[in-house]
């Protein structure tokens, strides 16, 4: 007998906070392991950043908020919108919440039925077809081509919507990919959208500010301003401004949505950490010089990373436009065998291998539903990071 639900048994746990787990494990026995499993920026949280949070403490800013977050932060987050994406929101269609994911999963709870569909792009970020099947709807999955720079294509999406389809996802730049949707391929989407009004979008735009070589940032309602009111905008303080255990995130867009979502962030969480929020005012609101150094950083590190693996002979990464991820192709190696006599036969087979022969966790591409890849952050110092491409390329050269 279980006393699961059928619910939680569609659903699997995340995977990189697995491997995380796993590398934290074999460093607890003693094990020198880099880990480019996790999805986070090494960098401290900026210290005026800390010291709204102190003063908030001292101030006993310290009990319930409104659910939806205070005045304060939302007036922040209107005043993002309008300045840095050029899109105006009234206090009634922003939210704030848990961190970027429960924002997510309260618009997927919000919304849907059973029976209604999600076309999440792949490579997808990891928690998004779980949410959705937490959220009682089914998950599908379009695969996207390394030709294509892993981008939908607008024939794709045509071809994928029918009467139930709820919501499309859009996550750029990408996580794991790091790939950029731009203008142009925002307004092909969004030319076939327009012709579907029942589809809401979901713009996940939490790495809007980790952007290379000098590219823009552009979201499909600034490019076709029609699907404002039926695109709701998630992003948040995590990865722009080294946040991520703050846990606050924020979505913007149709207000009847936005209303449902506080509704049951009401009755399942209440508000987002009051300090947090004080924080959050002065992520968004404060100096701004910290995104400006951290891109550069972030920029050297790409370069590092992206030169290195394509060294290595039988890896191969593209362009990584966004984000701190590199998604490299090991397909090269596929059926090759370890000295020990193990083929690898699967991605879990060679982020196993990896990990244990480099000492390097790596995340399998599998869990971001495209296989032949894994997936390691480059969130981390610049000589880890080179002592971690080294590594994996002597563990390459074994394999034949
Ligand atoms: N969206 C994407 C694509 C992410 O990679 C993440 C975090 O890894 C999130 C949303 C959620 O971020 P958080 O809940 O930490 O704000």
């Amino acid at each position: 007998m279980s006393f699961i639900s059928h619910r939680i048994n569609l659903i699997k746990p995340s995977p990189t906070l697995a491997v995380a787990a796993k590398a934290m494990e074999m460093k607890q026995s003693g094990l020198d392991v880099i880990n480019l499993g996790v999805g986070e920026p090494d960098f401290d949280t900026p210290v005026n950043i800390k010291n709204a949070a102190k003063k908030a403490i001292d101030e006993g800013f310290t009990k319930y908020t409104a659910v939806d977050g205070t005045r304060e932060l939302k007036d922040a987050v209107v005043r993002k919108f309008k300045n840095e994406n050029k899109i105006e929101y009234d206090l009634n269609q922003v939210m704030v919440s848990n961190g970027g994911k429960q924002a997510i999963y309260n618009a997927l709870l919000a919304t849907l039925n059973p029976e209604d569909e999600v076309l999440i792009p792949a490579p997808y970020w990891v928690s998004y077809p779980d949410m959705v099947l937490l959220a009682g709807g089914r998950p599908v999955i379009l695969e996207t081509k390394p030709e294509n720079n892993f981008l939908l294509l607008p024939e794709q999406l045509e071809v994928a919507i029918n009467k139930n389809t709820k919501w499309i996802f859009i996550n750029s730049p990408s996580n794991p990919t790091g790939a950029i949707y731009s203008q142009a391929n925002l307004s092909a989407l969004a030319q076939v959208l327009i012709k579907f009004p029942h589809v809401l979008i979901l713009s996940d735009d939490i790495y809007e500010h980790l952007i290379f070589d000098g590219e823009e940032f552009y979201n499909i309602v600034n490019v076709e301003p029609r699907l404002k009111e039926r695109t709701i905008i998630v992003n948040g303080v995590s990865k722009s401004y080294s946040m991520t255990g703050w846990r606050i995130g924020f979505a913007a867009g149709n207000k009847e949505i936005i209303s449902a979502m506080v509704k049951i962030q009401s009755q399942v969480t209440s508000n987002p950490c009051t300090i947090s929020q004080k924080a959050a005012v002065e992520a968004l609101a404060g100096d701004q010089s910290f995104l400006a150094t951290n891109l550069e950083t972030f920029q050297r590190r790409k370069n590092l990373v992206h030169k290195m693996i394509n060294e290595i002979p039988g890896l191969s990464c593209g362009e990584i436009d966004g984000a701190f991820y590199a998604f490299v192709s090991w397909r090269l190696f596929h059926d090759k065998k370890t000295p020990n006599g193990k083929v690898m036969a699967s991605d879990n087979d060679f982020a196993n291998y990896i990990l244990e022969e480099a000492l390097v966790a790596v995340v399998p591409g599998v869990a971001f539903g495209l296989s032949g890849y894994f997936r390691m952050s480059f969130a981390l110092d610049d000589h880890v990071v080179t002592e971690a491409c080294n590594r994996i390329k002597r563990a390459c050269e074994k394999l034949n």
